[in-house]
């Protein structure tokens, strides 16, 4: 299997992994996938994203640097309704699949060079980075927003990471993080393709764990993007090497308050509030640097952006716990638009929908009432 990491602008070939944007022009990178996903390549009794190890071949195998990630159960909630438990990764969200992937990749080059990673974040992005380079012995340093607090701020602190907190806006917190220091290797969650790359096995994992037949549909909140590409690349993945029929139907939820990619996507103006203050504390990216390549994949594969409004995710984030699944009110997002899709008749019973739940509720600071 070869990858190549190329720019999304100018095209041209990014030869060192280390490298987080085009060292040519600036823009973002991205992976291109040159060979065939084979099922008869799956480390079957390997039960986390390493399972998948021969279609990330940049890492490895002596530096898998792995807590157990993926593999992540898919349960049945209603009749065609499934939910993809993300929430149960070792960190408690997602990410892990990016920091295990990006970590294992990287985690000989930096130390090579003597170096420590640096990262923007003030959530699970922060707490799964700085899980990671703990389990590989490499020094993190996390910035994070002045007013960061709560429990995944403390989470960052306790797996030993470094955290400088940065005054002003979400970019001025990437932009320090970016600043060139000796030693410094910045591997942010948002422009590093690897990790992006790393949320390819959670596709694979859904259309295997449905024995091969993927799903009508897939909602999923988006932010960043970062998610959402990386589910988008691995189904393209399989349908392009005839492993599922069809693509799922993408379906990416945004809140009210945090809705670029939603306005961009149906050609309506958005304004970004002066202060973001939803519920939905993960979603945050009011200006993010993947917004054009995200227009452009949905859009290439006929996916869909849908937006709900606070009360539509509270509601949904309470009914989820009643029913016995505690996730961060940033994973309602997905079931509340899912919700709003039943009720105006865009989808049915019948159709066959995953919801990833993307994080788990014990990070929340609501209160219950
Ligand atoms: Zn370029």
């Amino acid at each position: 299997m070869k990858i190549e990491i190329k720019c999304t602008a100018c095209g041209q070939p990014s030869n060192n992994l280390l490298n987080f944007k085009c060292p040519h022009c600036g823009q973002p990178l991205d992976t291109e996938l040159h060979s065939d996903f084979d099922t008869q390549k799956i480390q079957k009794n390997n039960h986390s994203v390493w399972r998948y190890t021969n279609f990330f071949p940049y890492t490895k195998e002596k530096n898998i640097t792995t807590l157990g990630e993926g593999w992540t159960p898919l349960v049945k909630f209603s009749k065609n309704t499934y939910f993809k438990l993300e929430s149960m990764n070792p960190t408690g969200s997602f990410k892990d699949r990016g920091s295990t992937v990006l970590i294992s990749a990287l985690r000989e080059l930096v130390k090579k060079a003597g170096g420590y990673i640096s990262e923007d974040s003030s959530g699970n992005a922060g707490a799964s980075m700085a899980a990671y380079a703990a389990r590989a012995s490499l020094k993190a340093k996390i910035y994070v927003p002045k007013n960061v607090s709560g429990p995944k701020f403390n989470q960052i602190r306790f797996y030993g990471a470094k955290v400088v907190k940065v005054s002003g806006n979400r970019n001025k917190v990437a932009e320090e993080a970016q600043k060139p220091e000796k030693g410094r290797f910045y591997v942010g969650h948002i422009l590093h393709p690897l990790f992006r790359d790393g949320i390819r096995s959670l596709a694979y994992e859904i259309a295997e764990q449905f024995d091969w037949e993927a799903p009508d549909c897939i909602y999923l909140p988006v932010s960043a993007g970062t998610l959402l590409l990386g589910v988008i690349s691995g189904f393209r993945h399989l349908v392009k090497c005839n492993i599922i029929e069809a693509m799922p139907e993408i379906v990416a939820c945004q809140t009210r308050q945090v809705s670029p990619l939603y306005h961009r996507f149906k050609n309506l103006p958005y304004e970004a509030p002066e202060r973001v203050n939803s519920i939905a504390d993960a979603l945050v990216s009011v200006n993010p640097p993947l917004l054009e390549i995200m227009v452009r994949s949905l859009g290439e594969v006929k996916g869909d952006a849908v937006m709900v409004a606070e009360d539509e995710i509270a509601r949904a984030f309470k009914e989820l716990a009643r029913k016995s699944f505690f996730v961060e009110p940033s994973s309602a997002v997905a079931y509340a638009a899912y919700q709003k899709h039943l009720q105006n008749e865009r989808i049915s019973e019948d159709t066959k929908t995953v919801i990833i739940l993307t994080g788990t509720g014990l990070k929340t600071t609501l209160k219950p009432n």
